[in-house]
């Protein structure tokens, strides 16, 4: 790479990182992960060491936080507010003795003493006191100035106003974190991704009448500028905070060693979703204040601290519960309902368990301690049991025999082409017997990539359910409107929108339809062939009466899974009521043979963004009805990009560097002679 490329993308790495901070610290709403945060982080930090020529003031290394909001006044800190180098592991610890005691020049046996904090993931603040009155109070802003939010820190009943103790400093800004305990987070809204957000949200409220409204809590652990303190290390001064009436943390400790630190960070974060207050590691200071005038600061963090943090993907927690959920398919998954815990700024409560094979193989119990992994998008999962922590009545955990929801025995399949037995335990009970399957089944006959009704989404479903006002798929096109204007949140306006949009699909192709009946093994594409190979619906259902399935077999992509499948929902007869009473709703249009010679031939498409009222997958087959092709990327070889609400911006700056037509939905329906 060259000199301008390596500047460029340094360049662009540092701007993406002036985007996540002030999304976080200034409008507490981040945008990306911490695991993500600190990974772009370590990127920038790498390419400064890797090319010395790069360097920024926005670098990682130089800046604290972000600058104060324009919502408050601005005022400097007398001492910097700093920032703290991060560990990650025993061999990070190590590290960071040896170079203390590099720079002290004292010998490596120095027992140094460390004041071992447990990190609570709020927001600092720092508070001036002059003659025991509490002054004027502070957010960290960028470090060097803060914001001025006395009038809400004077709403935190945990801040001591005035202090008249002998021995409490004459001038002293005491330092300390603003922060929400889990239990009162559960009870707000749903506004803030974590406690710290809804911490810092509430504390930084232009109007201090909102903060008082949420019940913050404050805990000290240090100093600023002082005039007139007479301590000499920081255990003692933690000692004095709680004397003159600040609460501090129970769980410091006095620690020497790297062993004895690593003991208390391995027992603290086994308590970590026991306590009421999110940490997100352990902070160790050098105890001694002479030790630490002497080792004094970086740029931005001092020498004589450092953050032990926790991993942002992995997380110590109880099982509560194992609970089982049925799909659609009657597959039963076991969830782990778990003490809920922040993994990477995101609370996590449940972890999936996979199937009956996973819990067996871990041994995975009720009231276990787990380890639960949430890495990248993936769901949260159960990486193993502590079963040292396990009591001596604590019961091995029996998967269900009989369908929690209908009561129907519950099955193994032997799947015929791998010749093995399915991991997965299924209800076996057939389709809309199960009430569980049942609402899962009306749930994907109007997903997305089925009937789509706007304005219908799952929680309709299962609100219209318990109502008893849908059972069946026809009921959708059957409701009692007059019942639903009654309903709390509906009015006589959206009850019409809903009507409407029924209406609309009430008219279907037969490859949408064979989709949306939810028969196991046949997805979008295996739907599209059997509507190709039956090309009429009174064909399709002509299945109901005839013996002979083995024709299918011949239809290119279908198998013998698949059409065993398609034999088990047509010989039931609910499933065929369905499909009667559905026909007599519906219009079912014949498949169209795609000709090779539609108004789209040789034409190339690709979407980006959401359309307005019809999916991607219809938007695919009007195409390909039509002769056109669908591309899966923007390259020379695309003629259209069509765009919805919120496209991909590269993607239209690519078609438009590439010359492509980009045109709007509006426009492609114009191209297919349909209004928009
Ligand atoms: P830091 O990790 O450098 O730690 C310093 C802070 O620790 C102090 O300001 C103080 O608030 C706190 N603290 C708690 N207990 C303490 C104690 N006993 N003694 C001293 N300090 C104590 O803080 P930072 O630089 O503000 O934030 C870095 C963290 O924030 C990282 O974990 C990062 O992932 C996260 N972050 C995430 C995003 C995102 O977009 N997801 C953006 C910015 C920062």
């Amino acid at each position: 790479m060259n000199k301008k490329k390596i500047y460029s993308n340094y360049k662009k790495k540092i701007n993406l990182y002036k985007k996540f901070n002030k999304a976080y610290y200034d409008l507490n709403q981040p945008n990306v992960s911490d695991k993500d945060y600190d990974e772009l982080k370590k990127e920038i930090l790498k390419l400064e060491e890797n090319y010395k020529f790069l360097e920024s003031k926005f670098s990682p290394n130089n800046i604290v936080g972000y600058k104060p909001s324009k919502n408050f006044k601005k005022s400097l800190h007398k001492v910097p507010m700093l920032s703290l180098g991060n560990a990650f592991s025993e061999e990070d610890l190590i590290n960071f003795e040896k170079k203390i005691t590099n720079y002290l020049s004292i010998k490596n046996s120095y027992k140094i003493f460390y004041s071992a904090e447990p990190k609570i993931d709020g927001i600092s603040a720092s508070l001036i006191f002059k003659n025991g009155k509490f002054h004027k109070g502070l957010s960290r802003g960028d470090g060097k100035e803060g914001e001025d939010i006395t009038k809400n820190l004077n709403t935190i009943q945990d801040i001591p106003k005035e202090i008249y103790h002998k021995d409490f400093p004459e001038e002293i800004d005491i330092r300390g974190e603003v922060f929400i305990q889990n239990s009162d987070f559960k009870s707000l809204n749903e506004k803030f991704a974590n406690p710290r957000n809804a911490a810092s949200g509430s504390l930084r409220q232009k109007n201090p009448e909102e903060t008082k409204k949420i019940p913050l809590k404050f805990i000290a652990y240090t100093f600023g500028y002082e005039k007139g303190l007479m301590v000499n290390n920081q255990s003692d001064f933690l000692k004095k905070l709680s004397q003159w009436g600040f609460k501090t943390n129970p769980l410091n400790k006095l620690i020497t060693g790297i062993k004895n630190l690593m003991k208390n960070y391995d027992e603290i974060e086994k308590k970590r979703a026991n306590l009421d207050f999110d940490i997100d590691g352990i902070v160790y200071k050098v105890n001694d204040f002479a030790m630490q005038r002497r080792l004094g600061n970086v740029a931005n963090a001092p020498r004589w601290a450092i953050a032990h943090k926790f991993s942002s993907n992995k997380a110590v927690s109880k099982i509560l519960d194992i609970e089982i959920q049925i799909g659609r398919t009657g597959a039963l998954t076991p969830v782990a309902k778990i003490q809920p815990i922040n993994i990477g700024g995101v609370i996590v409560s449940n972890a999936t368990l996979h199937n009956e094979d996973e819990i067996n193989r871990k041994d995975i119990r009720i009231d276990d301690t787990a380890v639960i992994e949430r890495a990248g998008d993936v769901i949260p999962h159960i990486l193993s049991v502590d079963k040292q922590k396990r009591s001596k009545n604590s019961k091995k955990f029996m998967f269900p025999k009989n369908c929690p929801s209908c009561g129907s025995e519950t099955i193994k399949e032997f799947n015929n082409v791998t010749k093995k037995v399915d991991a997965v335990r299924r209800c076996s009970s057939e389709g809309y017997y199960c009430d569980k399957i049942s609402i899962e089944k009306l749930k994907h006959f109007i997903s997305k990539e089925a009937f789509n009704i706007d304005g219908f989404g799952k929680k309709i479903v299962e609100n219209f359910w318990k109502l008893k006002f849908i059972k069946y798929p026809q009921d959708i096109f059957n409701l009692d409107f007059l019942k639903i204007e009654n309903l709390d949140g509906w009015g006589k306006l959206s009850v019409q929108n809903l009507k409407y949009s029924i209406d609309q699909k009430k008219t279907i192709s037969l490859e949408r339809f064979i989709y949306s009946l939810g028969i196991r093994h046949i997805g979008l594409e295996n739907a599209k062939l059997l509507s190709k190979h039956f090309v009429s619906f009174s064909e399709f259902k002509k299945l109901s009466k005839q013996n002979d399935y083995e024709d299918m077999l011949n239809i290119d992509g279908i198998g013998e899974t698949q059409v065993n499948s398609i034999k088990n929902f047509f010989s039931n007869e609910t499933n065929q009521q369905v499909l009667n009473e559905l026909e007599k709703v519906l219009f079912i249009k014949d498949a169209i043979q795609n000709s090779d010679d539609g108004i789209l031939k040789n034409k190339t498409f690709l979407v980006t963004g959401k359309l307005n009222g019809i999916s991607r997958a219809e938007v695919k087959s009007l195409i390909e009805e039509n002769s056109g092709k669908i591309v899966s990327s923007v390259s020379k070889k695309l003629n259209y990009l069509i765009t919805g609400d919120k496209p991909t911006k590269k993607k239209i700056d690519n078609a438009k560097q590439l010359d492509i037509k980009v045109i709007d939905q509006a426009e492609f329906l114009k191209m297919l002679n349909k209004a928009s």
